[in-house]
């Protein structure tokens, strides 16, 4: 929460010296100028400049990253900052905390509740404005083969959604939410004290902006109801083990007209009793003889797409050698380049060899006697 209330409380394109308007290129260019002026580095023991290097560096951890400053931005728009509160164009020198804002410190508690995720509905304050949906995260079980060659699936959960009913609008069929009178539909009202302005949430309307005569039975006016769904989720090719993938906009619904949040489907890819993943390459172990490590040969291994490829091991491979047979690992997508096949040989050892084997492992220990693999060992 404090991180938000400074959010509230900060201009962070006033400290980075940029208009609200800026692009991301311009806010990077920005802040990497500032950045070096200021660097610790190039101003040894200059106090002010560390705490303006601070204040920047916090600055662009917001609205550089393009997500987080639309946040930011929400923030800064539903906040009251257009009524003056160190916001831009608003009397400068005057400092708030939210703690001194009493409904207003409910309604950003309401806005950041979301951040909590998981629950739902249940507890949470009346009388927010738009609410963006909570963020919501589900597992996803994968075959080995689909997380390589990518899949369409549906992953299924429990969770609030807009009600069936209503569709989310709260109003019974037949009836439509109409615009507050109070307010005219903004939920806030502007209250006059002196030289500041506050809004305040709307008491009539509790901030929705709209009334509602007559609430759906089935979700109790709230437009919103708990129950399993299935959403349809894309899993790209070479997705791997415990990796998250944001579906944007399909997790909980927004309240008051806000957005939807995202869901989080985190993937659990199941093993393959013969081949392994390293990121985009597939791995597998494949045994050879003695007399093929020593002569060479070609020999057969399996791909995961089920035709074997030919394999040429070269006279004198040891044990353990890893050979790459180019493109048979993840298929190349957007940005990525096709993986490889990783084949490690390893040389096999009769565990119960024939009497003609055991003879032959005899003759050869005999013609190679006095030499030994550990002499450069001095043993
Ligand atoms: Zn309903
Ligand atoms: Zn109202």
């Amino acid at each position: 929460m404090s991180a938000q209330r400074e959010w509230f409380e900060k201009d962070y394109y006033d400290v980075l010296g940029v208009p609200e308007t800026a692009t991301q290129k311009e806010i990077t260019r920005a802040y990497r100028t500032l950045a070096r002026q200021l660097h610790p580095d190039a101003n040894p023991g200059d106090a002010s400049a560390e705490d303006r290097f601070k204040d920047v560096s916090a600055a662009y951890d917001v609205i550089g990253d393009a997500e987080k400053r639309k946040e930011y931005d929400e923030v800064r728009r539903l906040g009251p900052v257009g009524a003056g509160f160190g916001g831009p164009g608003g009397p400068r020198g005057a400092t708030f905390t939210t703690e001194n804002l009493g409904d207003l410190g409910d309604l950003l508690g309401g806005l950041f509740g979301r951040a909590r995720g998981g629950g739902g509905g249940a507890g949470r304050p009346r009388g927010t404005g738009p609410q963006r949906g909570d963020d919501l995260e589900t597992s996803l079980h994968l075959a080995f083969g689909d997380a390589v060659h990518g899949v369409t699936t549906s992953v299924n959960l429990t969770s609030d959604a807009p009600c069936s009913t209503c569709h989310g609008s709260g109003a019974a069929p037949g009836s439509v939410p109409r615009p507050c009178s109070r307010c005219g539909g903004r939920g806030v009202l502007d209250e006059n004290q002196g030289f500041f302005s506050f809004s305040q949430p709307c008491p009539q309307c509790a901030g929705a902006g709209v009334v509602i005569d007559d609430p759906c039975a089935t979700c109790r006016g709230s437009g919103v109801e708990r129950r399993p769904r299935s959403v349809s989720v894309r899993i790209p090719a070479g997705v791997a083990d415990g990796q998250r993938i944001r579906l944007k906009g399909r997790g909980g619904p927004g309240r008051h007209g806000g957005p939807a949040g995202d869901l989080f489907v985190v993937v659990s890819v199941a093993a393959h009793p013969v081949f392994g993943r390293s990121g985009r390459h597939l791995t597998v172990t494949v045994p050879i003889t003695y007399p093929e490590a020593v002569l060479g040969a070609d020999i057969r291994v399996p791909t995961l797409s089920g035709e074997p490829v030919t394999l040429r091991v070269p006279p004198g491979t040891r044990s353990g050698r890893t050979f790459r047979v180019k493109g048979r690992g993840v298929a190349a997508a957007k940005g990525a380049h096709a993986g490889d096949l990783l084949v490690t040989v390893e040389v096999a050892v009769p565990t119960h060899p024939s009497a003609s084997e055991r003879a032959a492992v005899e003759e050869l220990a005999r013609v190679t006697e006095g030499t030994s693999p550990r002499d450069n060992l001095g043993v």
